[in-house]
């Protein structure tokens, strides 16, 4: 070969390489993304085991919302705060969250315990006489992760704002994180603090409403309509985000990472996250029949099918 045709060859050799290196750098790049969704997504079918079994067990609790919420709980706590298992009530130099709509606590504790919190064989009491897991998280049982008694609706975001001003007095540049049911934006007193947080510049708090459009007796828009959320929400002041796909894992990471971006800049932020009420076990979807209502022995079988143990049942 001459010269002329061997740097012919070399030239054609090396544009075919470049796309390759890229494609494999892209590759190289995306695969521990990849590979930690894949883990990500098994724990959310386990977490939803979780919640059947735990509701089951005591023909009692709330799995709609639970299950509607079981990948933003997996993102939370695995994603997206920077948290110490090793629990402090003192909550000093950490992301913190607050449970709002307490009564999904059957996702909220196998998270936690699935997080290191607690023993997951622990998720067996509850709703039991004296155990740490009531079917409202309470404080004074003393179970770690639980910072506030919830269930007693339309208190979390209050809550939380006070915690992030207390961070912001100790100089703490950790976030607070806490979740509120859209049924909850009802109660008013919500709206004050929405208006204070705006008006004190809280901007170390992310508020995330879980805007599945139903609650215990049905329908938001049937038993009083919540309106026009973003602009209610811009109005009083805050950055808003929407998470149209709340039961994609990938889509809500990156909407929380982009939220958290968000925060250091004057605005408290809301992050609404269209969920699926019920999600995952198809005849609990989409209807607020489940809100507050345990799967019988064979409505539990065919949940349990529908999501195989990928992680270990507790
Ligand atoms: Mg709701």
């Amino acid at each position: 070969m001459n010269n002329s045709n061997q740097f012919v060859k070399n030239s054609f050799l090396f544009s075919l390489q470049r796309p390759f290196k890229t494609l494999f750098l892209t590759l190289k790049n995306l695969l521990p993304l990849m590979t930690d969704i894949n883990h990500l997504e098994k724990l959310v079918i386990q977490v939803r085991r979780d919640i059947l079994r735990q509701v089951h067990k005591v023909n009692s609790g709330h799995p709609g919302g639970s299950l509607g919420c079981a990948e933003f709980f997996v993102a939370l706590y695995n994603e997206l705060m920077e948290h110490n298992s090793n629990f402090n009530m003192n909550g000093k130099n950490e992301d913190l969250f607050f449970l709002s709509n307490g009564h999904i606590s059957p996702v909220f504790y196998s998270v936690l315990a699935r997080s290191g919190y607690f023993p997951v064989e622990e998720l067996n009491t509850f709703r039991l006489l004296n155990s740490r897991l009531q079917g409202h998280p309470t404080t004074h049982e003393g179970l770690p992760g639980v910072r506030i008694a919830s269930g007693s609706l339309g208190q979390g975001i209050s809550v939380a704002i006070g915690a992030a001003l207390a961070k912001k007095l100790n100089n703490d540049n950790k976030i607070i994180y806490t979740l509120c049911g859209d049924g909850e934006l009802q109660e008013g007193q919500n709206w004050e603090a929405i208006m204070y947080a705006a008006g004190n510049k809280v901007d170390n708090l992310i508020v995330t409403i879980d805007y599945n459009g139903q609650q215990i007796d049905g329908a938001t828009d049937t038993v009083l309509p919540l309106g026009n959320l973003t602009e209610k929400f811009k109005s009083f002041g805050w950055e808003v985000l929407t998470i149209k796909e709340g039961n994609n894992l990938q889509a809500i990471i990156k909407t929380m990472k982009e939220a958290k971006s968000k925060t250091g800049k004057g605005k408290p932020i809301c992050v609404l996250l269209h969920t699926v009420m019920g999600n995952g076990v198809d005849f609990m979807m989409h209807t607020h029949a489940w809100h507050g209502k345990a799967p019988n022995d064979e409505q539990l079988e065919k949940g349990l099918a529908q999501n195989p143990v990928t992680l270990g049942d507790y």
